[in-house]
């Protein structure tokens, strides 16, 4: 028996057992007659101690040699501390050592082992094992663990079966590269790992399983941007005979359920927002509503002066940054700055101090009086105090980076507070999307998504505007969901196909399956997939969500411990029937 109690247990209820703990040397304290040693295990840390008058001169020798991260076992009765630890759940006593055994050596550790490391993020990913054994990186992984917990026991009380779907598969394309793993025993050929399960858990409601989940792994290959990781892992659903309304209910309830078990924090019904009004509030498809800072549209109010910038602008808009009048010019120099560059791209910004005499001084008076400004500020919802920050342009641009400055001074202004939770739905999504690339549309969610049936007649002439039945799941300023209702005919799907380009023989080659599934009785379904890994980091209050994955990859995506990707033998590539002629 290697333990009788783990580190975390003992307490002055036990004084006077007899005890066997095991676990790793977090430090020890040699004062020449007295050894005092502080042994971890996942539940805590209990205090060793050894002292020349009352342990023997072996056991004391051996103790000695102990270094950090080596692996013992020791035997022991547990007494009273006379100095105690109220920090530590075992700080009233400590354990007086008969028996030591040694069960493994450790080399020096890279970095100390303490919530608080000396080591940097590199080198704590190449040693990710040890990085594990810190508090804080293995209560990640338990409050994950606990997350997921709340979804089984959710969905399975709700009658939903979690099914494994497969990885060697075919492409089911979310708007990512596939990663590709060759057929050895078919010369030439390809699986793709899933980008989701999105075709099999449609084939599952074929095949009549009504409600399914999986807490599952999809891959895509994407240019990495901060903070994603090339395989993730979603809460994938799926249900059939249901409307959009069925799986809104069912899923806010699933998302109300692991706030409330997970942080205590009741949340009553979840507001609704078109994509279109999200757009226009908050430039912004996954807004943060833990604060105002709303868009006021100021074309009405700010064009057919004199000023030109705004006047050949589609969109004049702003917002009012609450206490903002206190920055100074220099600061708001800085903000401009900031707006300018490269990742935000606007061209300039034009502002008002909202002064607390109730008059306005802004950066265009030559070109607007009092009361047109008095306008702006009452569009705007600015109160004597604030700044209005004002950006003009192209509809689309302008938004998008109006919404980059109001996230960042709402940052600034401690307005993202990691413990409040306001989640959303954003529904009635676009169908299509256009990519300047390609020059031309793109499914906005995926191909099997339905439109808003009434709108099927706008795909001939206006295709930018239909609607889908699609909607997104928002908590805090991220998406943490999204779905939608599926085409489940193989008109519509052929249809669909066909509008994104796909050759009739091309969609069969690649979707024939589904279209034949659903010539034997495909029932009305649709779904919605969480990303875990990003739900978790912000039920966390965390930024990054690699602080809650085990062993994550790197901003390259690298697994720097492993040294994955890797090349293979020329063995290997010779099975595979692949060659690789890099100079080419
Ligand atoms: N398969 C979709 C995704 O991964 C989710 C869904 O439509 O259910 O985003």
């Amino acid at each position: 028996m290697y333990r009788s109690h783990t580190c975390g247990e003992l307490r002055e209820s036990h004084i006077n057992n007899t005890v066997t703990l095991s676990g790793w040397v977090q430090k020890s304290r040699d004062k020449g007659f007295m050894i005092w040693i502080d042994l971890r295990d996942r539940y805590g840390i209990t205090q060793l101690i050894f002292d020349e008058e009352r342990t023997a001169s072996d056991l004391m020798e051996k103790a000695k040699m102990l270094g950090r991260e080596f692996v013992i076992q020791v035997t022991g009765t547990v007494i009273e501390r006379t100095s105690k630890n109220p920090k530590i759940s075992t700080g009233n006593i400590e354990i007086l050592v008969s028996d030591l055994e040694i069960l493994n050596e450790s080399l020096t550790p890279p970095f100390t082992i303490e919530d608080e490391t000396d080591g940097g993020d590199d080198i704590r990913m190449k040693y990710r094992y040890l990085d594990i054994r810190r508090n804080p990186v293995r209560e990640n992984l338990i409050f994950r663990h606990k997350v997921t917990m709340a979804v089984r026991n959710y969905l399975s009380e709700k009658e939903f079966v979690e099914v494994e779907t497969p990885y060697l598969i075919k492409s089911t394309p979310e708007g990512a590269r596939d990663f590709v793993v060759p057929s050895r025993m078919n010369e030439g050929q390809f699986y793709a790992l899933p980008q989701s399960p999105q075709t099999f858990k449609q084939l599952l409601m074929v095949g009549g399983m009504d409600k399914y989940f999986q807490i599952v792994k999809c891959f895509r290959d994407e240019d990495l941007r901060a903070d994603r990781q090339p395989e993730f892992t979603q809460i994938d659903c799926e249900m059939a005979f249901v409307e959009q309304e069925d799986i809104l209910n069912t899923f806010e309830g699933l998302t109300r359920h692991i706030i409330k078990e997970i942080k205590g924090v009741e949340i009553g019904e979840f507001p609704r927002m078109t994509y279109d009004e999200a757009m226009q509030r908050y430039g912004n498809d996954k807004p943060d509503i833990r604060f105002g800072m709303e868009f006021g549209e100021l074309n009405e109010v700010a064009k057919h002066k004199e000023f030109g910038v705004f006047n050949n602008a589609e969109l004049v808009v702003g917002i009012a940054v609450p206490g903002g009048n206190s920055y100074s010019r220099k600061e708001i120099d800085k903000l401009i700055d900031w707006i300018k560059r490269p990742q935000v791209g606007a061209l300039g910004m034009v502002y008002v101090r909202c002064n607390e005499d109730g008059s306005y001084k802004s950066s265009v008076d030559k070109f607007y009086d009092q009361d047109d400004l008095a306008k702006w500020a009452e569009v705007t919802g600015a109160k004597a105090g604030d700044l209005i920050c004002v950006l003009s342009g192209d509809t689309l641009k302008v938004r998008t980076q109006l919404s980059a400055l109001r996230m960042e001074l709402a940052e600034r202004l401690g307005l993202r507070k990691t413990d409040e939770f306001a989640p959303l739905w954003v529904v009635d999504f676009p169908l299509l999307e256009w990519d300047e690339d390609t020059e031309r549309y793109h499914a906005m969610h995926h191909p099997f998504t339905s439109p808003k049936p009434e709108q099927i007649e706008l795909l001939k002439t206006k295709p930018g505007e239909v609607k889908a039945n699609a909607y997104d799941i928002v908590l805090n300023g991220n998406e943490i969901g999204g779905g939608s209702i599926r085409i489940h005919d193989k008109e519509t799907q052929a249809m669909m196909f066909d509008y994104l380009g796909f050759t009739p023989e091309e969609a069969k080659a690649q979707f024939g399956f589904l279209m034949d599934a659903f010539q034997y009785g495909a029932p009305p379904h649709g779904g919605i997939a969480f990303g875990l890994d990003r739900l978790v980091s912000i039920l966390g209050g965390q930024e990054t969500i690699r602080d809650f994955i085990a062993f994550p990859k790197n901003n390259s995506g690298r697994d720097v411990m492993i040294d994955a990707p890797a090349p293979i033998d020329d063995t290997q590539l010779k099975e595979l029937c692949l060659k690789l002629d890099l100079k080419a």
